[in-house]
């Protein structure tokens, strides 16, 4: 399929199309002066300068929390709810490329050893439509982790940024399935709109990810003391964790009483203390340090030798929302060493 375009005006058309249609259209918009991702009805909150949403849009596939079951306990025995799962297209605009990487990594784990399907069921329905870079901050790392505002992985359709719309590249099948189906939003390009330059941020000189991925297999580094030293002002927030596309923990819990209640999936962050608590009252990661490693662990180690793919899309959002300023990149260049 060739390229198409999509004026904001037909944007504006697409959203309401979406909407009516039963869809959900999720966008950055400004809420309490910070650009999140939400859903939308209309164009008008739809905002385009932006380096990146404050959340991930993970939530869309995998939700904050939700109700596995409803459980009640009678004379009869357990009776078990199960909750349908509510699975309605969805489409995400505004991506970034990095972020887009993401869902190829979250889809490793929740089809792992088991078909999780509160999670598979929504993401089959979602179509991304990334929009690539050109702009970049301090925190963006894309390119040190091998991927850049040009990189398609994730992405259903790539949209670049013209003075006034977007050009459209389908990517996947379900990209392409996607213009199709709305074709009336999307037209020929008109003379005289070209793709802005796209930013391509530098590379940071000093990570390696090969050397960093060798440091992290031999067990002699596991207590390196050099994980206590950079890690030491940490405080176990969960906020790296929890606004980063690729983290995926999560905990089960049942709320009600013993008689009558519900299941809920919640997510759950490494970075807590009482993630790894036993009930013998013995803790694995029982400081901070082992925390905060274990995550580093499983972006630069587990994920590669897995599942083949990164932990890390380098978005930067960990280092942004960081109360300590605790910059992931710097373990990067130390355990490249
Ligand atoms: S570890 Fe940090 S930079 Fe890497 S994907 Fe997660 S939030 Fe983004
Ligand atoms: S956001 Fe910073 S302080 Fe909070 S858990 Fe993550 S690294 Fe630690």
């Amino acid at each position: 399929m060739t390229d198409r375009y999509i004026s904001k005006e037909s944007l504006g058309t697409l959203i309401t199309t979406v909407n009516k249609s039963g869809g959900r259209f999720v966008a950055p918009v400004l809420d309490a002066r910070q650009v999140v991702y939400k859903e939308v009805a209309s164009i008008e909150p739809v905002v385009d300068d932006y380096i990146l949403p404050r959340n991930s849009y993970k939530e869309v596939a995998f939700p904050q929390t939700e109700v596995i079951y409803k459980y009640e306990l009678n004379r009869a025995g357990v009776t078990i709810d199960p909750v349908e799962i509510e699975a309605r297209e969805t489409i995400v605009f505004g991506a970034r490329p990095c972020e887009a990487a993401s869902l190829a990594s979250l889809n490793s784990v929740f089809t792992w050893d088991f078909i999780d399907e509160t999670y598979t069921k929504r993401e089959e329905r979602v179509v991304v439509l990334s929009v690539g870079c050109i702009n970049a901050d301090d925190e963006c790392f894309c390119t040190t982790v091998n991927l850049s505002p040009k990189s398609t992985t994730g992405s259903d359709v790539a949209l670049y940024e013209t003075d006034n719309g977007y050009i459209a590249t389908p990517i996947t099948d379900k990209g392409k399935a996607f213009v199709k189906t709305y074709s009336a939003s999307f037209a020929d390009t008109p003379k005289g709109e070209k793709r802005k330059e796209l930013i391509d941020p530098e590379k940071i000189e000093g990570v390696d990810l090969t050397k960093l991925g060798e440091t992290l297999a031999k067990t002699e580094n596991y207590d390196n003391p050099k994980w206590a030293e950079l890690t030491r002002k940490c405080c176990g927030c969960g906020a790296c964790t929890y606004s980063c596309p690729t983290c995926h923990c999560f905990d089960i819990t049942d709320e009600g009483t013993a008689f009558e209640g519900e299941r809920r999936k919640n997510w759950d962050a490494c970075q807590f203390d009482h993630f790894t608590l036993h009930a013998s009252g013995h803790n694995p990661r029982d400081t901070q340090y082992k925390r905060y490693r274990n995550r580093f662990m499983c972006k630069f180690h587990i994920y590669p030798t897995k599942f083949n793919s990164t932990g890390c899309v380098g978005c930067g959002r960990c280092i942004r929302v960081c109360p300590v300023r605790l910059d992931i990149t710097e373990l990067m260049e130390a355990m490249s060493k």
